[in-house]
């Protein structure tokens, strides 16, 4: 063990083992946080910028999970082409966590477990949990507010959305800042970075965006102007926040799973409305002729879908985000009146590339 990574949690945001960065200074340090199998130290990079002000201390972390790697196309944004410039506070950026998941392409750590279930970690316990641990007491105890990058699982995209417990007044106002149009409340899972985080007082919210193995442009912009604009919020970049084009908060969300196996042709992309009863996909055998139509049990957006056309009965299709009663029709309107190189319009013509959305043509009848 290194210096640098001495038990205790350090409080100083300058003080990174042997480096010191002053106020109004930025620098690359690195943490250790594990051993390889041939008993090298594993470290990794971390970069710390601080504003000559003071002022709150906020971390940006992606690829919790190794394969999530858009949020860490975006911090390397935020690293080499600026975005803002920070006038009070610091800012922690941790391009990926999971670096031995990274290593391998992978989700989880060579134990197969998923370090995103490991937090707050413990010095004694497994893999997983010990570089949760030393993530959660370089990183995370050193900051007030955190934004965790991921995208959806593989063969799944997600349109962007923020995902925190709106009960949380700081954290709502947080999740609010971002200015994603969907923001889906709820606690997070146990072990996870964003609840272990916001149980220690460092409210934290998580963007859930595009593909795994993927950075995608249009993510990427979504993440750096969201975290540019909570930047803002809090007080440490100056000038106007990006509005998002209209926001439902969910507390509820569901995915619409195939009843059949088969062959899909989708009705929808991610980011699109879907009224109840209005078709999501054609699910058909493989030489066409038989079909059945799955439909929305609800007025919603579409929040995230398969990209895998084969089904078996069980797969998930696609994710809803439920609207308010009677919100949908303004959400509509919102996206109607927006122009085609608006953020929102080039995401869903983006992400939507990786599926073929059809009209539902002549067989609407919803049979099952
Ligand atoms: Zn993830």
């Amino acid at each position: 063990m290194s210096k640098q990574d001495t038990p205790n949690t350090p409080t100083d945001i300058g003080q990174w083992g042997d480096t010191h960065i002053a106020p109004g200074q930025r620098g690359d340090v690195s943490i250790t946080v594990s051993e390889s199998y041939a008993g090298m130290d594993i470290r990794i990079p971390i970069h710390v910028r601080r504003a000559k002000q003071p002022g709150p201390t906020v971390f940006v972390t992606a690829a919790v999970h190794g394969d999530e790697i858009n949020g860490t196309g975006a911090i390397r944004e935020l690293i080499v082409d600026g975005v803002f410039t920070l006038t009070r506070g610091a800012l922690v950026l941790v391009p990926v966590v999971n670096v031995l998941g990274f290593e391998r392409h992978s989700r989880y750590l060579p134990d197969r477990r998923d370090l995103n279930r490991s937090f707050p970690g413990s010095p004694t316990g497994s893999l997983a949990s010990r570089l949760a641990h030393a993530v959660f007491t370089q990183v995370v105890k050193r900051c007030d507010y955190g934004i965790d990058l991921h995208t959806a699982a593989v063969r799944r995209t997600n349109f962007p959305n923020v995902r925190a417990n709106l009960k949380n007044k700081a954290l709502a106002d947080f999740a609010r800042a971002f200015g994603t149009e969907l923001i889906i409340s709820g606690k997070a899972p146990k072990g996870s970075l964003r609840r272990a985080a916001c149980e220690h007082g460092c409210p934290t919210l998580i963007l859930e965006a595009g593909e795994v193995w993927k950075v995608e442009p249009t993510v990427v912009e979504y993440a750096t102007r969201g975290v540019r604009n909570c930047l803002i919020h809090l007080g440490m970049v100056d000038g106007q926040p990006t509005e998002p084009a209209y926001v439902l908060e969910a507390d509820k969300t569901q995915w619409v799973r195939a009843q059949h196996g088969g062959f899909l042709a989708f009705h929808v992309g991610p980011g699109d409305t879907v009224e109840k009863d209005e078709p999501i996909a054609t699910n058909t055998s493989l030489l066409g002729h038989e079909h059945n139509t799955i439909t929305a049990p609800r007025d919603g957006v579409v929040l995230g879908m398969t990209t895998l056309p084969s089904v078996a009965p069980g797969d998930p299709i696609c994710h809803l985000a439920y609207a308010k009663k009677g919100s949908l029709k303004k959400i509509e309107r919102a996206r109607h009146n927006l122009p085609e190189e608006s953020l929102h319009q080039r995401t869903h013509d983006q992400l939507g590339t990786n599926v073929l959305v059809s009209d539902a043509g002549e067989d609407e009848s919803g049979e099952n």
